[in-house]
């Protein structure tokens, strides 16, 4: 390789990203600035200025991120211990207010224990690397649509695996039929599918995992704090939470904060704390996060509000787009998806919205979901009013007319 050494790497990279650019599956961030009191809207850093914007694609499903409480828990907990954690959980890292939103978990979920890691992600990927690991040939059952960071604990894993087809039970149980019945098997799947918006059949799962003898890795993510009583997520909500092993879940969406964890039995939450670099090698949470987390889930545990008004401004949402005829995937929750079915369009009508008529929504192109099925992800929040969501409908109206989105998903596809 001649020339000079940097420029050379730096093309190496540049083509790729030109590659990305020429799919149109190029992510550009939106520079939004949140002010305390004022979500959903936000000051939105454009090349044309600052103005206001109304966010309609936050995971702060309930804008816990904004509630006075947890503001409050954040600041006294700062002015208490400080700003970091000082260390690994190992060495100096266990504060207070770790140990006592643990505790906090494993209530909610009515398991012996909780294990925080620095994200969701984190947390599946180390927990199922480690259970799948530690289980002597183990084989995975795991659902297509599984997130990537289930997907990348899997791998890590190293073990067996057998995809079944997205929610299909009939699928699942005849890989379950095929496998030594005297293996390991660990079955892993989410509740809420966070990009179509449905929801999986958690008991009919249970119950192939009693026949099987399976163990049960649900990951709640998008559910937790929005469903079941307490907030305690789909299985709660379902009767079937003390049919699951290991459910998993995260701080940082209806909670309104950031951090993952499981929580399950004590052995196994043992067994994750004991061997997984993603939960050892790292620096803990900041106590103000666990503190603002902890107001955020007490609060949510007694509190129905934010979840009824949610609902309603869903339903109310959903009813609307039908009356206009725009169209949207048949989802069973709180995420609403429209497809577009093409990844420029999609940035078009994304950009389109946020120039035009002020309002966010962030373009979901592959890999997030499969080629063809681009697609706006909406995700109303108790503080939407009614005027607002009248007024995206009225946006989304102009902007399929004007890009003439329907064109584009009616036509009939290449084929070959
Ligand atoms: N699991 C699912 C299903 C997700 O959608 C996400 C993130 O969007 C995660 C896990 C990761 O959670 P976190 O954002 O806390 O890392």
């Amino acid at each position: 390789m001649a020339g000079n050494r940097h420029s050379i790497y730096d093309t190496f990279f540049a083509n790729r990203i030109t590659q990305l650019k020429a799919e149109g599956r190029y992510r550009t961030f939106v520079d939004l600035e949140r002010q305390v009191g004022k979500f959903p809207t936000a000051l939105y850093r454009g090349p044309e200025g600052t103005r206001s914007v109304t966010i309609w694609c936050s995971n702060d499903y309930l804008g816990m991120g904004q509630n006075p409480k947890v503001l409050l828990a954040m600041h006294t907990a700062i002015d208490r211990y400080g700003a970091g954690a000082g260390g690994t959980r190992n060495i100096s890292g266990t504060t207070h207010a770790i140990v006592e939103i643990e505790a906090e978990l494993a209530d909610l979920h009515r398991k012996p224990t909780a294990l925080i890691f620095s994200s969701g992600y984190i947390a599946n990927e180390a927990a199922l690397d480690v259970l799948a690991r530690l289980l002597p040939n183990c084989v995975i059952f795991s659902d297509a649509m599984n997130h990537a960071s289930m997907i990348e604990g899997i791998r890590r894993s190293g073990c067996e695996k057998r995809i079944f087809r997205h929610n299909d039970i009939a699928h699942l149980e005849s890989l379950l039929r095929s496998v030594d019945p005297d293996r390991p098997k660990l079955i892993a799947f989410e509740s809420d599918y966070s990009m179509d918006g449905d929801t999986a059949p958690i008991k009919a799962i249970c119950d192939l995992a009693d026949q099987f003898h399976a163990l049960t890795y649900l990951d709640e993510v998008h559910a937790v704090g929005m469903y079941g009583p307490r907030g305690a997520g789909v299985a709660a909500r379902d009767g079937v939470m003390d049919r699951i092993d290991v459910i998993e879940g995260t701080l940082g969406k209806a909670f309104g904060l950031s951090g993952g964890y499981i929580a399950a039995s004590a052995t196994i939450c043992d067994a994750v704390r004991s061997y997984a670099p993603g939960f050892i090698f790292t620096t803990a949470m900041p106590p103000a996060v666990a503190a603002g987390a902890l107001a955020s889930i007490r609060h949510l545990k007694l509190s129905e509000n934010e979840r009824t008004l949610q609902q309603t401004h869903t339903a109310y949402l959903k009813a609307q787009l039908n009356a206009v005829g725009l169209p949207q995937l048949p989802s069973t929750t709180h995420i609403i998806p429209i497809p577009v079915g093409d990844p420029l369009l999609c940035k078009a009508a994304a950009d389109r919205l946020l120039h035009h008529h002020g309002i966010y929504i962030q373009p979901i192109n592959f890999p997030t979901v499969p080629r063809g099925t681009e697609r706006l992800r909406i995700t109303p929040s108790p503080l939407h009013d009614q005027a607002m969501i009248d007024a995206l409908v009225a946006a989304l109206q102009e902007v399929w007319g004007h890009l003439r989105i329907a064109d584009t998903l009616n036509k009939p596809k290449a084929v070959g």
